[in-house]
């Protein structure tokens, strides 16, 4: 691991987004992965339902229109996305239920877009932005991206780039098949955190991360439930959008907690240990 410069400066991270969790399985198994998708490997298609997407637009919407929060945009993310057979009609729901001015966009590594060209001539119609990360430098890799992205750019104009293949932090240790927190100062791994913007909600609830909306999946797939290293964190609560309106706000704007101390957002993998074995 190598000392890592700051990703994303840290004025544009006040500004939040929303990620709906649509699944948390993936084609990919990148090392670290911070869904901890190269853990989870039971598709799971139940985390996310229309009502979550419709009751939360409920709460967000005011809330931003009031600057009580300093969010607008709503971002559906995996897992893999396109491994969801809903995404389409989520991305419906979120066009119809967040207004105008928020951005509404999906989360990709790229590689299955060529096999979903109805789902890109919907986000054209609905102008729904597209992000494709790019994980890894590796040649073959690469090439196969590129046919992805050129394929998608015949039918949609509005897609971003993401490029993770320099900056990989390391949310969790890992050691003989099981996975372990760090325990860092928790003020500076928030400072240096690239998640930090985003508030991820998985089965209705909003939490304060990936790391911590996926961890119970992780730890169950690792049978550490019981496992006293991650007690605190699995004591985290998230919050609910039936919760009063003050709270939502005060979660919603919480900066550094305690558990940040689990991460390690000062270092980072090289591309060959985050390609975990992965050959394209
Ligand atoms: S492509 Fe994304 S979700 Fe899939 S394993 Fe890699 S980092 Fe995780
Ligand atoms: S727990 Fe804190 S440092 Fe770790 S990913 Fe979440 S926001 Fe970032």
């Amino acid at each position: 691991m190598r000392d890592l410069k700051q990703l994303i400066p840290r004025k544009q991270r006040e500004e939040r987004q929303i990620e709906f969790v649509t699944n948390q399985h993936c084609n990919f198994r990148c090392f670290g992965c911070d869904s901890f998708s190269d853990i989870i490997k039971s598709p799971n298609f139940d985390n996310l339902v229309k009502e979550d997407i419709v009751n939360w637009s409920k709460v967000l919407v005011p809330l931003s229109n009031q600057s009580l929060i300093n969010c607008k945009k709503v971002k559906f993310i995996g897992g893999e996305t396109l491994l969801t057979k809903n995404l389409g009609s989520f991305l419906k729901v979120a066009a119809e239920n967040f207004t105008a001015d928020w951005e509404i966009a999906f989360h990709t590594n790229g590689l299955l877009l060529k096999k979903n060209e109805d789902l890109i001539r919907l986000c054209n119609d609905l102008n729904v932005r597209i992000y494709i990360t790019i994980h890894f430098n590796d040649k073959k890799y690469l090439d196969r991206l590129i046919e992805n992205i050129n394929y998608t750019q015949k039918f949609v104009k509005d897609i971003r780039l993401v490029n993770s293949a320099k900056y990989w932090y390391s949310f969790h240790k890992y050691d003989k098949g099981k996975i372990y927190p760090f325990n860092n100062d928790s003020k500076l791994m928030y400072e240096n955190c690239f998640a930090s913007s985003c508030r991820q909600i998985l089965n209705g609830y909003m939490y304060k991360c990936s790391k911590l909306s996926n961890l119970h999946a992780a730890l169950e797939q690792t049978n550490q439930l019981d496992d006293p290293q991650w007690k605190k964190y699995l004591e985290y609560k998230p919050i609910h959008y039936s919760n009063s309106k003050e709270e939502i706000v005060k979660f919603f704007n919480k900066k550094e907690e305690d558990i940040c101390s689990g991460c390690n957002t000062t270092e980072t993998y090289d591309n060959v240990t985050k390609m975990n074995g992965m050959t394209f």
